[in-house]
């Protein structure tokens, strides 16, 4: 079936859903968007992701001409309107259709995309052996630059530490901060465990807050784990027991190498095992 695109309220096949080529949105990737699962045809944490719409969108200034409950709505009926059961959702708010110059005064109304497709997953491969991860170059952005709190449209900061990470031969790019410490990867949040530890970086350290990391850090403490949100060095992931992403596509994705170095036993360790395990379950009690 040809997906169903909503653009402002209406619903079009795929090939005619279109925007202005004027759009700040494609001129300076001004916007904001978000990425969200479906799974056996419930939303998994639509509020949350909804929130961070919200947030992401404020601190651009930029207005949503909708509420926090008509988003929802409209997600909803996309999702509905597409019969998808499985699959990914992607709404995305652009500036809107302006002038060539930065100015956002400038724009028209901002555009309200929902895209729901199907999902690219990892293949199973990696899910039971484990990816290998390399740092790059490429340092997250700095905070006071733009936030990566901000899930905007302008992803080129990722883009380039994934691309040195396929130059690398590698599944995922690890980028540190302005500081040299462990952010995040280029699209998934970073765990790590340490002596039954799990230890993840704070949200200061300059990452984009992921609602998978959120989830995955009430089921360890509901699991009663210890947890530490904390200051992680490269230091750290070497000699970490186990090491695992997290992200709305990726879920909850071993790594048993990083920078050609083994991580604990070169395998998926137990405490990743038994998270992936909860999260699966939450998933289809969501
Ligand atoms: N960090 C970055 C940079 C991301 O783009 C994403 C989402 N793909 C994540 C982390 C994971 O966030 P979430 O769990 O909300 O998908």
């Amino acid at each position: 079936m040809t997906p169903k695109v909503y653009v402002n309220g209406k619903l079009f096949d795929k090939p005619d859903a279109k925007i202005s080529v004027y759009d700040h949105g494609l001129l300076y990737g001004d916007g904001v968007f978000e990425g969200i699962r479906i799974y056996e045809g419930r939303i998994f944490r639509l509020k949350e992701h909804v929130d961070r719409l919200f947030e992401s969108a404020r601190a651009i200034k930029l207005e949503i001409p909708l509420s926090h409950a008509q988003m929802m709505e409209a997600i909803q009926a996309t999702v509905s309107a597409n019969n998808k059961r499985n699959g990914y959702i992607r709404p995305i708010i652009t500036r809107g259709a302006g002038y060539l110059g930065l100015d956002p005064r400038k724009t028209s109304d901002p555009q309200i995309i929902i895209i729901v497709d199907d999902i690219s997953l990892y293949p199973p491969e990696f899910y039971e052996n484990g990816l290998e991860i390399a740092t790059v170059s490429t340092i997250r952005n700095h905070p006071a630059a733009v936030s990566p709190r901000i899930k905007s449209l302008n992803y080129l900061n990722n883009i380039l530490a994934k691309i040195e990470g396929v130059i690398s031969g590698c599944q995922e790019s690890l980028m540190l901060n302005h500081l040299g410490e462990i952010a995040e990867c280029s699209g998934d949040n970073i765990f790590l465990v340490r002596d039954g530890v799990l230890k993840t970086p704070p949200v200061e350290a300059g990452i984009l807050e992921g609602i998978t990391r959120g989830a995955v850090l009430e089921l360890a403490r509901a699991a009663k784990m210890s947890v530490q949100e904390m200051t992680l060095t490269r230091h750290d992931v070497y000699i970490a027991d186990e090491c695992f992403l997290t992200g709305t596509a990726a879920e909850i994705i071993p790594v048993v190498k990083c920078d050609a170095r083994v991580i604990g036993t070169g395998k998926p360790g137990p405490i990743t095992r038994q998270l992936r395990e909860a999260f699966r379950q939450l998933t289809m009690a969501n």
